[in-house]
C-alpha cells in the first residue's frame, strides 16, 4: 500500500454560490479538492485511464434509459436488440410499444422504459422536428442540462452522462456506486443528497478528470466499495479512505 498522497489544501479557495448555500466552507472544498486528485491519480495508477466511450447524444441518451436499474450487460444486450428490431431511432419512437418492450425485455422494468423512450422521442421530434441532438453541443452546459432534464425519466445522472461522454461538457454523473463510495471516502457531506452531489462533484475534481474519474469510481465501487462488505483491506484507496480510517481505530477510542 502506498504513503498517504494528499497534499495539504494550502491554495487560497473561493466556495462558490451554490456550494456556500448548502454550508460548504473554504477549508471543506480545498481538503476535498486535494483529496479528490489524490484518490484521481490512485485509481489512474491502479485501473490505468479507462476507455471512454463513443456514441451520439441521442444513442447515450437512449443507452442510460435503458441502463436504469439493471446492470450493464443486460442494458447492452436489450439496447443491441432494439437497434436490430428497429435500426433507426424514427422506427422506435414510430413503434408498436408493445414490439419496443418486447425487445428491450431483458433490461427489466421494460413496462416502464419502452413507453419511456418513446415518449422521450416524441418529445425531443416535437420540440426540435427532428432528432438530432447535435444542437446541444453549442449551449453553454447549465442550458443543456436543463434541456434534457425536461424529460421524464431523466434525471441528473442521465443528464451528466450525455453531457459529459457524447457532447464533452464538464458534467460529473453521479450513479449510486459513485454516491456510495465518495460517502465513505469523506468526499461529501454524509447527508448530501445525490443531486446536491453532482453539483459538488464538478467542484472538487477538475474537469479533465471527470471522464476517468466517473468510469474509475464506478469500477472501485463495483470491485471492492461494495454496499455491504467493502474489501478495504485490498482497497487501493483504503489510504485516502475515511470511512477505513474509522475502522481501523480500536473500539472506545475518541
Ligand atoms: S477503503 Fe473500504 S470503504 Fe474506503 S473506498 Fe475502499 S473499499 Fe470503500
Amino acid at each position: 500500500m502506498n504513503e498517504t498522497r494528499v497534499p495539504p489544501p494550502t491554495a487560497e479557495v473561493t466556495v462558490p454560490p451554490e456550494l456556500a448555500r448548502l454550508g460548504i466552507t473554504a477549508e471543506q472544498l480545498a481538503a476535498w479538492r486535494a483529496k479528490a486528485l489524490a484518490v484521481h491519480q490512485r485509481l489512474l495508477e491502479h485501473y490505468g485511464e479507462p476507455r471512454l466511450p463513443r456514441r451520439s447524444p441521442l444513442d447515450e441518451l437512449m443507452l442510460t434509459i435503458l441502463s436504469q436499474n439493471t446492470n450493464d450487460r443486460n442494458r447492452d444486450r436489450a439496447y443491441a436488440a432494439l437497434r436490430q428490431r428497429f435500426p433507426t431511432w424514427e422506427e422506435v419512437r414510430d413503434a408498436d410499444p408493445e414490439a419496443v418492450v418486447d425487445a428491450i425485455r431483458v433490461a427489466g422494468l421494460a413496462n416502464q422504459k419502452g413507453p419511456r423512450l418513446q415518449a422521450v422521442l416524441r418529445a425531443i421530434t416535437r420540440e426540435r422536428g427532428n432528432l438530432d441532438l447535435g444542437f446541444l453541443a453549442d449551449l453553454p452546459l447549465e442550458k443543456a442540462r436543463q434541456w434534457l432534464l425536461r424529460f421524464k425519466g431523466v434525471g441528473p445522472k442521465t443528464a451528466a452522462i450525455v453531457l459529459l461522454f457524447a457532447l464533452g461538457k464538464p458534467a460529473f454523473p453521479v450513479d449510486t456506486h459513485i454516491y456510495r463510495v465518495t460517502g465513505r471516502l469523506g468526499l461529501r457531506p454524509p447527508n448530501l443528497s445525490v443531486e446536491k452531489t453532482h453539483i459538488l462533484m464538478e467542484h472538487i475534481f477538475p474537469p479533465e478528470t471527470y471522464a476517468a474519474a466517473h468510469l474509475n469510481l464506478i469500477r472501485l465501487g463495483r470491485d471492492y466499495c461494495h454496499p455491504r462488505k467493502p474489501r478495504c483491506d485490498a482497497c487501493p484507496v483504503r489510504d485516502l479512505c475515511d470511512y477505513a480510517a474509522a475502522q481501523a481505530q480500536p473500539e472506545g477510542s475518541p
